[in-house]
C-alpha cells in the first residue's frame, strides 16, 4: 500500500522516512516542500538525495482532494466542494479580511450530533474524515490561494475547524493534522490562529488540552439544560454544568485567556431578553470568555428562522451591560451558500435521515462509530 504523505504530521513523516531507512531530518526537508511549497512532484524536490526521490513514488504519494466545484462570492470568500469519494462531499471556506485570510475546515462528512438548526446535522452522518483529507483542504487552498492572488508569502493566517462535522468526534485523525497546522516546518500558525470549534465532547477537550492544546470555541446555544438537549442532542450525555467544567480545566493550557462561546440566534428559540440574563448568570464569574453571536442561516428543513436584528442587538447589550465581551458574526459568503451551517456538501449514505433524526432525538447522544470516547 502506498501512503499519502498528507496524512502523517512530522513526527509521522519521520518515523515513515526511518521505515524506508532515511535519516529523520529527511522528513523536515519533505514536509518543507509539501506544506511550504506545494509540491506535490518528487522530482521538484532537489534538495533530495537522488535516490530518495527516484524511491518515493514506489511508495507514496502527496494526494489532494479532488474539486468538485469552486465558488467566488462578491465579498471575496471562496468556497471549495471537495469529492471525498463515495458519493460524499465536504465544503471548505475561504474568508479574506482586511487582516487576515481565515480557512474554515470540514472534519467529517456529515455530522453524527444532529444539531436543529445546522444542514450539515440533518444530513446526518458519514463518516470521519482522514488526516489526510483533513490537511489536504487547508494545503489545496493555500497553494491554490498563492497562485491565484499572486502571492508569494502566507494566504491564510488562521483556521478554524467550524465547517462539516464535529472535530472532536474524530479525534485521532485532527490532532496530526492540527500538528502541521502549527508545526514551523508546516504552516506555522501559532496555537491561537487554530481553532477547534466544538459542541462539547467532555472528555476530547480535556485530551486536546494534553495533546494539542489551540484556541476553543464552544458551541453553546442555551442558556439551560432542557433547550439546548433540544437544540444540541450531545448535551444530554454531557450537559453544560460538565460541559463548563471541562471549559474551565482546559484554560491552563489554552493559547488564549478566554473561551469563545458561539450562541446561534433562533427567532422566539433562545433570543429574548430572559435567554440573556439567564445566560449571564450562568457564565460570569464563572468561566472567563467571549460571547459570539451568530445569525442563523435559516434552510428549509429547519422550520427555524433567524432573530431579527433588533433581538440580537439587545440581547448582545444585555450581556455587555453584564461586563461580557460579545460579538455579532458578520455573514459572509451568503451568495454561494457558503455561511455558518449552511455547508450541506453532498452525503450519499443518509438514508432515512429524517427517521435518523427522530432517532436521535428521542435517544442520543450518539457518537460517531469509532470515535475516541
Ligand atoms: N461541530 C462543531 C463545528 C462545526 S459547526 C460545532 O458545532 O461547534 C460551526 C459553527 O456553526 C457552530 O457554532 C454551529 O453552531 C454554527 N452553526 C451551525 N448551523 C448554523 C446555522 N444554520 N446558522 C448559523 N450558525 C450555525
Ligand atoms: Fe454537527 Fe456542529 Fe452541525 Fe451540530 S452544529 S450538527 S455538532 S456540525
Amino acid at each position: 500500500m502506498t501512503a499519502n504523505l498528507l496524512d502523517f504530521d512530522l513526527e509521522g513523516l519521520a518515523a515513515f522516512c526511518e521505515q524506508l531507512g532515511e535519516k529523520r531530518f529527511r522528513a523536515v526537508q519533505l514536509f518543507r516542500w509539501i506544506h511550504q511549497k506545494g509540491a506535490s512532484d518528487f522530482a521538484q524536490m532537489t534538495d533530495l538525495a537522488r535516490s530518495l526521490r527516484e524511491k518515493l513514488p514506489g511508495v507514496c504519494t502527496i494526494t489532494d482532494l479532488p474539486v468538485l466545484s469552486r465558488q467566488d462570492s462578491a465579498d471575496g470568500t471562496i468556497k471549495w466542494l471537495f469529492d471525498v469519494g463515495g458519493g460524499n462531499a465536504v465544503e471548505t471556506v475561504f474568508i479574506p479580511e482586511e487582516d487576515r485570510g481565515t480557512l474554515c475546515i470540514s472534519s467529517q462528512a456529515g455530522c453524527a450530533v444532529g444539531c436543529r438548526f445546522c444542514s450539515t446535522g440533518h444530513q446526518g452522518f458519514s463518516r470521519n474524515l482522514t488526516t489526510g483529507e483533513i490537511l489536504a483542504q487547508l494545503w489545496h487552498a493555500e497553494h491554490f490561494l498563492r497562485r491565484h492572488l499572486q502571492r508569494g508569502e502566507r494566504v491564510i493566517t488562521n483556521v478554524v475547524m467550524m465547517g462539516m462535522g464535529e472535530p472532536l468526534q474524530n479525534y485521532n485523525a485532527l490532532v496530526p493534522a492540527l500538528r502541521a497546522m502549527l508545526d514551523d516546518h508546516g504552516y506555522g500558525l501559532s496555537r491561537r490562529r487554530v481553532t477547534v470549534s466544538t459542541s462539547g465532547v467532555v472528555p476530547m477537550i480535556d485530551r486536546l488540552a494534553q495533546d494539542c492544546p489551540v484556541a476553543l470555541a464552544v458551541s453553546l446555544h442555551a442558556p439551560f439544560d432542557p433547550l439546548r438537549d433540544d437544540l444540541v442532542p450531545l448535551n444530554r450525555k454531557y450537559p453544560i454544568a460538565e460541559l463548563l467544567d471541562a471549559c474551565l480545566r482546559y484554560l491552563p493550557a489554552a493559547p488564549r485567556d478566554f473561551i469563545t462561546f458561539e450562541y446561534c440566534m433562533l427567532d422566539g428559540v433562545n433570543d429574548t431578553p430572559e435567554h440573556a440574563e439567564q445566560l449571564v448568570q450562568l457564565l460570569k464569574g464563572r468561566v472567563p470568555c467571549k460571547l459570539n453571536l451568530i445569525p442563523f442561516n435559516p434552510f428549509p428543513a429547519s422550520g427555524l428562522k433567524r432573530s431579527p436584528r433588533e433581538r440580537v442587538l439587545a440581547f448582545a447589550e444585555v450581556l455587555q451591560r453584564a461586563g461580557i465581551v460579545t460579538t455579532i458574526r458578520k455573514t459572509r459568503g451568503d451568495d454561494i451558500d457558503a455561511a455558518c451551517g449552511q455547508l450541506a456538501g453532498e452525503v450519499q449514505d443518509r438514508t432515512n435521515a429524517r427517521e435518523r433524526m427522530a432517532q436521535r432525538r428521542a435517544a442520543i447522544p450518539i457518537v460517531a462509530a469509532g470515535a475516541p470516547q
